[in-house]
């Protein structure tokens, strides 16, 4: 059960270790890739827009002169004559000096075969001042080229007379971003199942103190209550031989006193009996002995070791069981189980409260279960009332005399048994233990 706590804790650890370091990659990459490919694409972003200044001042009397041959006699002859376009294909950026009706009257060119799709992506497009924008021209092969485009207009007396386009070809510098975040992404792929793996190791490092104390502790309280086990049964034979011989010669004060003692004692008895118990379920020392036995006589016989407490409460018992009905399991435990949960139900119930036992067999089963009319237990400490030193609210609980042990053993008797316990309850008005302990499945007795 331990094993089972201290490798959830390490996976836990591992999870959380992994988590942190995914978040830590994810944004890492996530700000590379921002900051990586706005510092490249504002470099050319500058160039472009510097041309499209630069190109203005170099060609804006071009415009202005054909505008002024053309204007009267609108000369569309020109058309498709692009014998004014230079041809630098080493260029990344290139421009066109666009007439108002759609004409290239001059230009710079580095990819001719897109220069039909740069046009189609300006027609009609009237750049604002420092305008840049960003296209992606789709090739027939399936590349695809990007690019930053700008431009200025022309204006005469107040109209635009042209355009001049400028623009660059910024298709390698994405394909080095692209490139840099597949590997960035790569990389943190690796790294994040080496932090799986270093998450795991370090986690299992972290346990080893937590692990060595928890086991010092166990040992301590091995010993501890096996060598306080002698010394209390000595204490105890002794009260029994003073009781049967002193007894009568006692004043008032010291019955008093002696009865105090010797309720004392049963108490530290029960808990050393209970630490050694889980100390040696713990190191698995105890084996079960299964057998079949009759259920009744075993609960009557616990019910009258715990009617002197219930009738100080007034409390009264109900059961509901056949008489013959034989369960198969390891007695003493199944005692021990039972008993455990008929001493909190009177704990824990109230004045003139009842207790009912009932058993009942299905084909594979037996259930018992075992209700008070008590204070009952709060929802969200439902789940932890099963584990070892659990308490549920100190306050309440303290006015019992307990240490949360008991119904941790009875967990452990029934998950030996490879039986389920579970618990309902509503505050103030009561609980419900149900055990179901699984039967051999050609079972005898309980059936008519
Ligand atoms: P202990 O009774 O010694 O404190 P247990 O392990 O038997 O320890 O029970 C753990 C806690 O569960 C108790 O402290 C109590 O708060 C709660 N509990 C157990 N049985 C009942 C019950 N029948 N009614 C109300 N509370 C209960």
């Amino acid at each position: 059960m331990n094993d089972k706590m201290f490798k959830q804790t390490r996976f836990r650890l591992t999870l959380l270790f992994t988590s942190l370091i995914v978040v830590f990659l994810i944004s890492f990459t996530a700000v590379s890739y921002i900051v990586v490919s706005s510092l490249i694409t504002s470099k050319q972003k500058q160039q472009v827009a510097a041309l499209a200044e630069e190109e203005y001042m170099e060609h804006k009397s071009d415009l202005l002169n054909w505008h002024n041959h053309h204007q009267n006699h609108l000369d569309k002859g020109a058309n498709g004559q692009h014998h004014l376009l230079d041809y630098h294909p080493e260029r990344q950026l290139f421009y066109y000096v666009i007439s108002r009706n759609g004409e290239i009257i001059k230009g710079d060119e580095s990819f001719p075969e897109i220069r039909e799709n740069i046009l189609q992506l300006i027609n009609g497009w009237n750049p604002k001042n420092k305008e840049i924008r960003r296209e992606t021209i789709k090739l027939g092969n399936g590349e695809s080229i990007s690019l930053l485009l700008s431009g200025k207009p022309v204006f005469q007396n107040n109209t635009r007379i042209g355009t001049i386009y400028t623009g660059i070809n910024i298709t390698t510098q994405i394909y080095i971003v692209k490139v840099l975040i597949s590997v960035l992404c790569v990389i943190s792929i690796i790294f994040i199942g080496l932090s799986v793996l270093l998450g795991y190791y370090m986690s299992g490092k972290a346990m080893v103190p937590i692990a060595n104390a928890f086991q010092r502790q166990k040992e301590f309280v091995a010993n501890a209550s096996h060598e306080l086990r002698t010394p209390l049964s000595i204490f105890q034979s002794s009260l029994e031989v003073i009781e049967a011989d002193e007894r009568d010669k006692l004043g008032e004060f010291s019955l008093q006193v002696f009865d105090d003692m010797k309720d004392e004692l049963r108490r530290m008895t029960k808990l050393i009996n209970d630490l050694l118990w889980l100390a040696r379920s713990d190191a698995n020392a105890i084996e079960l002995t299964k057998e079949w036995f009759l259920l009744p006589p075993v609960i009557d016989e616990l019910i009258r070791k715990c009617r002197p407490l219930a009738e100080q409460k007034h409390i009264k018992f109900v059961t509901n069981i056949q008489k013959d009905m034989a369960i198969y399991g390891d007695k003493e435990r199944i005692i021990q189980l039972i008993f455990i949960l008929l001493d909190n139900a009177v704990k824990y119930n109230t004045e003139n409260g009842q207790i009912k036992i009932a058993v009942e067999r299905d084909r594979k089963n037996v259930n018992i279960e075992i209700s008070d009319t008590g204070i009952g237990i709060p929802v969200e400490q439902q789940a932890l009332i099963f584990e070892r030193f659990y308490r549920a609210d100190p306050s309440r609980s303290r006015k019992q005399q307990g240490n949360g042990i008991g119904l941790s053993i009875a967990k452990w008797i029934v998950d030996a048994h490879g039986g389920t316990i579970r618990v309902q309850s509503e505050e103030g008005k009561g609980s419900r233990f149900i055990v179901t302990l699984p039967q051999p499945a050609n079972g005898k007795g309980g059936e008519q």
